[in-house]
């Protein structure tokens, strides 16, 4: 069956007694163009292994079964396992998990589905988990790619530059993990049912090594201090994150002896630079003993 054709899904989910949940951010894409631009676009060969989010009723999933060599897929919703052993039996590649993926152990699926295969991580994402999933797949460290539909301004604010209205402490996170980039957008009438708002798919290439010297936790501590109090200037910022460690003017001073103005905002700042701040902030603390 086409599991992008309206009629026939709509035949499909009466059969089952299915109904759409908005909790689980069900929008099921209904033009097969779109899932197989995806799938494309995800670079699949008859040698890649495909961990995906959320199968629904396979729309996606069958796009990667045909080009990729196995495909491992994590649901939540307990109703569609029963659908999915009927749309995707044509597929004695596709292996469906049930749970929730925010409370998965990635590496341990990947391990035990794919040994030490290289793997590609791919979603049409539930709107309501777009940062934690995303989150998850980056920091888990399975993945050598991670292609994602979220909604527009999502895949907006994660390609964003310093400077940029929609560039956010998440942009400068994820840019830690990967270079991303968005593959194409998706008008929200491909959906059934039409969500409010228009989608994108994003793709994120992970780094083999991260793009910045640094500790992980410190550069991510430096990005939060930068975001948390956007009306405030970076040395402020700090000055909060770091309490009676670090006083106003020790942050003015550090900040102008690496050539950026006392006064800069967080929002003006790239990784590179949350990077360098929090290696010379590491030694200026380990000097004076904070
Ligand atoms: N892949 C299908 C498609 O493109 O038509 C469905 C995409 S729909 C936007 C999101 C899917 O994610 C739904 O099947 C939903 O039940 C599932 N889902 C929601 N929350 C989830 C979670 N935390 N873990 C795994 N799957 C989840």
């Amino acid at each position: 069956m086409n599991l992008c054709d309206i009629h026939q899904i709509k035949l499909l989910l009466a059969r089952h007694g299915f109904q759409f949940s908005k909790n689980l951010g069900q929008n099921f894409l209904c033009d097969e163009a779109v899932p197989a631009a995806i799938a494309e676009g995800a670079g699949l060969t008859p040698d890649t292994c495909v961990i995906e989010v959320g199968p629904g009723i396979g729309a996606l999933s069958a796009q990667l079964c045909k080009r990729a060599k196995k495909v491992v897929a994590i649901e939540l919703d307990r109703r569609l396992p029963a659908i999915l052993s009927e749309t995707m039996a044509a597929f004695d590649n596709f292996t469906l998990v049930e749970g929730d993926v925010l409370k998965a152990d990635l590496p341990g699926l990947c391990q035990e589905q794919f040994g030490d295969e290289p793997v590609i991580a791919c979603a049409n994402l539930p709107y309501y988990i777009t940062t934690p999933a995303i989150t998850a797949l980056l920091e888990c460290g399975c993945f050598k790619s991670v292609v994602v539909m979220v909604q527009k301004e999502a895949a907006q604010r994660i390609c964003a530059r310093p400077g940029d209205a929609d560039y956010s402490a998440f942009t400068a996170q994820v840019a830690y993990y990967a270079r991303p980039s968005v593959l194409m957008d998706v008008p929200r009438d491909l959906f059934l049912p039409a969500p409010k708002v228009d989608s994108a798919v994003l793709k994120l290439d992970l780094w083999e090594n991260p793009p910045v010297k640094g500790e992980k936790t410190e550069i991510f501590r430096v990005i939060r201090a930068a975001f948390a109090n956007r009306r405030k200037t970076f040395a402020n910022g700090l000055c909060i994150e770091f309490g009676r460690q670090l006083p106003k003017q020790t942050a003015e001073t550090l900040l102008c002896s690496m050539g950026f103005a006392q006064n800069v905002r967080g929002e003006m700042l790239s990784l590179e630079d949350f990077a360098a701040i929090s290696v010379e902030l590491h030694n200026f603390l380990m000097k004076t003993g904070g």
